[in-house]
């Protein structure tokens, strides 16, 4: 099994689609324009199914698809059709900001998609609109119901708790997910990018977010799924489903990061908080063959040394403490969440 520079196994890829999106949130890409990648320069669907099946034979067996905002790519369907039939893939999934669900949750169940998770973050129209500055919560109400009646399922939903933002809505979020039998997340506010202007005093920690739910509903840890994702997962004591904290700031979880990003023209990026990419775009319109291209993404997992958040949560703790303007980072609508 191919392990890294830290004896990590590379076993999850994300892929980012398009680094376009139809929102423009405050804590991920607050500013209308970016340097967007352009079309020439995207995988084509062709492409990314070509990398999947050779990430696949290294040891890859999950696939998330995301961006930017995948459902703007047209026909995501066909691509979901392409990667759900891979061997060693067990698990394909795909996260989105819900806006347009609506029309297409038939389609990419149909297309072999099982589950799905959904990025909301307020219940409040109105906070909604401030904190996407282009969406409406309406039609994410109903992209969810229409996932629903397509059978996708788990439906977790995303929701980045900001401090002064959001906070407030944690319990009303629970009650929703518990309500309408979808698997909340809450995930901690993080210094992705370059432009989201992150200070610690914004984040509300895992140990916050657990306190509130608490003062509500008893919840035993059930630990992180396969001991490795993200996401530490919670039941309530009454029965009522689970919930997860994602707590990248004040639990990271480096030590068992399994997780590999492609971004949407094609670079193997080996960290969220990467300034750099690898170009697999080349060598794959170059004329390399598979062999030849598993052996360069082998040289650089193999040579994979990231632990930012770790570092992150050192300096934090630290005399100096952490300044997140100095840290140059490949925006997360390249890179993929
Ligand atoms: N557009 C899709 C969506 O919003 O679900 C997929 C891409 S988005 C970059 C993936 C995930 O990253 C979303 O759940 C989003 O909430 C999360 N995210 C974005 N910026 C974040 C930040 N600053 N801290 C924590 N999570 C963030
Ligand atoms: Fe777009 Fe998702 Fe980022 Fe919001 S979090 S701006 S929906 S990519
Ligand atoms: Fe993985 Fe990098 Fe996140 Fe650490 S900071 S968990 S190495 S993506």
């Amino acid at each position: 099994m191919l392990r890294d520079g830290l004896n990590r196994p590379i076993q999850d890829l994300r892929i980012s689609v398009t680094d376009r999106c139809n929102f423009r949130c405050l804590y991920c890409m607050p500013l209308a324009e970016y340097d967007w990648i352009d079309r020439a320069e995207i995988l084509s669907y062709e492409e990314i199914e070509r990398l999947a099946r050779i990430f696949a034979g290294l040891g890859v067996s999950k696939i998330r698809l995301t961006g930017g905002e995948p459902l703007v790519r047209k026909n995501l369907s066909d691509l979901i059709g392409r990667l759900a039939p891979l061997p060693h893939i067990r698990d394909l999934c795909l996260t989105t900001n819900g806006a347009l669900l609506e029309e297409q949750a038939g389609a990419l169940r149909k297309a072999g998609l099982r589950r799905i998770n959904v990025s909301l973050d307020t219940l409040k129209p109105d906070r909604f609109r401030a904190i996407t500055q282009r969406g409406d919560l309406e039609p994410v109400l109903r992209g969810l119901d229409a996932a629903k009646q397509a059978g996708l399922g788990p439906i977790k939903i995303n929701a980045v708790i900001e401090r002064g933002v959001n906070d407030d809505e944690i319990i009303d979020l629970v009650e929703f997910s518990r309500r309408e039998g979808f698997a909340m997340r809450f995930i901690e506010y993080m210094d992705v990018g370059n432009t989201n202007h992150w200070r610690s005093e914004k984040l509300v920690s895992k140990q916050e977010i657990l306190a509130a739910i608490q003062k509500h509903y008893g919840l035993t840890e059930l630990g992180r799924e396969q001991g490795t994702a993200p996401a530490v997962n919670y039941r309530f004591s009454d029965g009522g489903g689970d919930i997860g904290v994602i707590a990248s700031v004040t639990e990271p979880f480096c030590g068992s990061c399994t997780r590999a990003r492609l971004t949407a023209d094609g670079k193997l990026v080996t960290c969220l908080f990467s300034s750099t990419g690898h170009d697999l775009k080349k060598p794959l319109r170059g004329g390399k063959t598979d062999a030849e291209i598993a052996a360069f993404i082998e040289s650089i997992w193999t040579s994979r040394q990231d632990r930012y958040s770790e570092e992150r949560w050192e300096a934090l703790n630290s005399s100096q403490g952490y300044r997140a303007e100095e840290h140059r980072k490949i925006e997360m609508i390249s890179l993929g969440g």
